[in-house]
């Protein structure tokens, strides 16, 4: 079955070469029981472990049924371990933190068994070992012979022609040491026995053959024969469960990394807060950086649009057309939509409130858009009434109890008019926290009645028009304008004089002018016919009007077509949502419903500008460094932790499990690890959301986290663990299984 021709072994070390033994000549067969003593040093472990296949010689031949081995791979000797194989050591070996049975079964799933196929295999070697009873208890809790007799179990059940004991009874009493010697000998008939002991006494009883070795050499080999042995042998033909032998299988690689992970209470507690710090500061830092970025794209300003609330989005139609009242119906029904302004106008347009000699920059809305509290007075009830609303920390909001029951008037700033005829009453006063408010620092926001605000409206778009004239197909240079007068009749005009040199035969009556207007949000045009031309005398009787220098270059309309231009549909709103963390889904869904959308916070210019740039890169390379410092910390921790898992791996190795298999191992557990600290953070997360943990400070800065933020946590985590799992089984696999072994026992 074996045999050595001229076998040797060495030991090289840096300077020196030692031999372990050398020249060895032995024939070894089945149904041996063989007994190799020797004083200490003699070289009998190395024997063995050669002949295990767990070390190297370096001369002379080693045959395996026949078959020469010099040119087997480590591959080989690793499917040669696998078939022949079972060791049992004085130092037994197992893992400790398994249960008896969980340590027999290991080595069958390392070999490929499927975990319900070998069930009842172990049961039946249990019983073999007078183990049954203890088959769910941690192999830590047992005495030295049980462990032992584990250890033996768990040679048989592979079902291997060959068991190598390297003094299996070293750390047993005499009673004990005898019982695993007749133990071995019982259960293992059959089969190849080599146990080195050098206490020979013991195993005399059984021996068929007495092997002593001194200073690397064999000094005796004597058979001894025995009375019973009617055994028949028959060379390989072991019975073997069926086995394609796979290796480990997918789904006992999970079982085990996800038992290795718990099966130690403390290495899984203090793996798992080094998982949790560093879990939870990546989650706190991240949002911290998150809320940090969020507060600065709101602060900044932006020339056009005067209300910078980060709820608004700004919508048009894709095709440009109004939006009806249809369309209102349904973006009111948009889940996140709290209210709408139908006319950008009024949010973006100039308005100046005229307070106590002192003028207030103002944003006309509907008292419709009205529901937050009332501090002083009382609701609008009609027209010309008014409800001021500002900011608690603004500079307004000291003196502003006063000015209830005052009657002002609203400028339009844009062409420093009255924007509505009549005065208006401040019949109520309402303040409200900075950030429930939206505006500008420093702004008011007035309630008034639709028909006030359309009033507005329409002369704010005025205001804001760009008028362009052309007459006889030419465009009139800028300073020409128009004007509403009440004593032109509709489609008529009343120009200057002056009008008649532009044209052929010096006559402009019945000729068309074209009044072009731009405003904010869309163009129109209308014809009109000039039916008089006015000159300085006849100013006065034809419009009213004195001051000739003043509108000498003035094409005068009918004021209710003039005001048709303005007074038009809505082509622009502005949505203002509950909760503006949900704007990416919002202004999908607005997208999805045939709206061209601008959130607000994206016209912001940032008043820092190009030094946000700095800012923000100098923001990244320390969070980058964070991370860095955090990694080695937890590398070093998670290390320290598991070098108690040397014993472990080094174990494993030996029962036959490849440096891949080991590797797999420990990043299931790490990843099981991972995912356990992951799911307790974000259970922490929404306890603080949901304000069951009530940290105010904690709140704030989790609020900026979102489910994709989540994710991006997620990947850093795994690649973290990744790393660190590679870089730990790369230093494990640098030493040799036996090596690491007899370092840590
Ligand atoms: P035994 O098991 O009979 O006590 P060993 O086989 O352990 O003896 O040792 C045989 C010889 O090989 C001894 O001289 C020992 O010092 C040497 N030896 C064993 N292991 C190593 C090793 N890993 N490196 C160098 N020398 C070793
Ligand atoms: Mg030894």
């Amino acid at each position: 079955m074996l045999e050595l021709k001229n076998v040797s072994k060495f030991y090289y070390n840096k300077t020196t070469v030692s031999s372990g033994f050398s020249k060895i000549n032995l024939k070894l067969d089945l149904g041996e029981f063989v007994a190799i003593t020797g004083e200490s040093g003699s070289g009998k472990s190395t024997l063995l472990n050669v002949i295990s296949g767990l070390d190297s010689y370096e001369e002379g031949e080693m045959y395996i049924n026949g078959e020469e081995t010099s040119g087997y791979t480590e591959k080989d000797f690793e499917n040669y371990r696998k078939k022949y194989i079972a060791n049992i050591f004085q130092n037994f070996n197992l893992v400790n933190s398994y249960t008896v049975y969980q340590n027999v079964e290991l080595v069958l799933l390392i070999n490929g068994y499927k975990k319900h196929e070998i069930k009842e295999k172990i049961l039946e070697t249990l019983e073999k070992v007078d183990l049954l009873k203890y088959k769910n208890m941690k192999v830590s809790k047992l005495s030295g012979g049980q462990k032992q007799r584990v250890a033996i179990a768990r040679a048989l059940v592979k079902e291997t022609p060959i068991i190598v004991a390297d003094e299996p009874t070293g750390n047993l009493d005499v009673k004990t040491a005898n019982n695993i010697i007749e133990l071995l000998k019982e259960v293992a008939k059959d089969k190849l026995i080599i146990i080195v002991t050098h206490n020979y006494e013991q195993v005399e009883k059984y021996a068929t053959r007495k092997i002593t070795m001194s200073d690397g050499r064999i000094i005796e080999d004597k058979k001894i024969e025995r009375d019973n042995k009617n055994i028949q042998l028959k060379e390989n033909t072991f019975k073997m469960l069926p086995n394609e032998n796979k290796g480990l299988r997918l789904i006992n690689k999970i079982l085990l990394g996800i038992r290795n992970t718990f099966n130690i209470k403390t290495k899984f507690l203090l793996l798992l807060a080094v998982y949790l710090f560093v879990c939870i500061s990546i989650a706190f830092g991240y949002s911290a950086l998150q809320s940090l970025e969020y507060e600065e794209s709101n602060s900044g300003y932006n020339n056009f649009f005067r209300d910078l609330n980060p709820k608004r989005i700004i919508i048009k139609k894709n095709d440009l057309s109004a939006i009806t009242d249809e369309d209102y119906k349904k973006l009111e029904n948009i889940e996140n939509v709290d209210y709408i302004v139908k006319n950008d106008v009024l949010i973006d347009g100039y308005l100046i409130m005229m307070l106590d000699n002192s003028a207030m920059s103002a944003q006309a809305n509907s008292i419709t858009n009205f529901n937050e509290e009332i501090t002083f007075g009382r609701k609008p009830e009609k027209e010309n009434e008014v409800l001021i609303q500002v900011a608690k920390d603004s500079y307004m909001a000291k003196k502003i109890e006063e000015s209830v029951g005052k009657s002002t008037s609203l400028i339009n700033m844009q062409n420093s008019s009255k924007i509505l005829d009549n005065n208006v009453e401040i019949v109520g006063v309402s303040i409200v926290e900075q950030d429930d408010f939206g505006q500008s620092y420093g702004r008011a926001r007035l309630y008034l009645e639709d028909n006030n605000l359309n009033e507005i409206r329409k002369n704010l778009n005025i205001g804001y028009a760009k008028t362009t004239i052309e007459f006889y197909n030419q465009i009139l240079e800028e300073r020409y304008s128009v004007m509403p007068n009440a004593n032109v009749p509709e489609g008529e005009a009343f120009v200057p004089e002056s009008f008649k040199y532009m044209t052929k035969n010096n006559n402009c009556i019945n000729e068309i002018v074209n009044v072009n207007i731009e405003t904010l949000y869309y163009k129109d045009n209308m014809n009109v016919k000039i039916s008089k031309t006015y000159n300085e005398k006849n100013m006065k009787r034809l419009l009213n009007i004195e001051d000739y220098n003043r509108f000498s270059s003035t094409v005068f309309v009918n004021p209710q077509e003039y005001a048709k231009l303005f007074d038009k549909e809505n082509y622009q709103s502005s949505i203002y949502m509950k909760d503006d963390k949900l704007v990416s889904e919002t202004i999908e869904e607005l997208q999805n419903n045939g709206y061209t959308t601008l959130h607000i916070k994206d016209a912001i210019i940032n008043s820092m500008g190009e030094s946000m740039v700095f800012i923000n890169i100098f923001r990244i390379v320390l969070a980058s460094i964070v991370a860095i410092v955090l990694f080695f910390i937890s590398y070093f921790i998670i290390k320290i932790i598991m070098k108690s898992r040397n014993i472990y791996f080094s174990t494993v190795r030996i029962l036959g499990a490849t440096k891949k298999n080991l590797k797999e191992l420990l990043q299931i557990e790490l990843f099981t690890m991972l995912n356990i600290a992951y799911v307790i953070t974000i259970l922490i997360i929404i306890l603080i959301q949901k304000e069951i943990i009530n940290i105010q400070f904690l709140k704030n800065i989790i609020e900026y986290i979102k489910i994709t933020d989540l994710l991006v946590i997620y990947i850093i985590l795994l690649i973290m663990s990744k790393l660190i799992s590679l870089r730990y089984s790369k230093q494990l696999f640098k030493k040799s299984a036996m090596n690491t072994y007899r370092e840590e026992v």
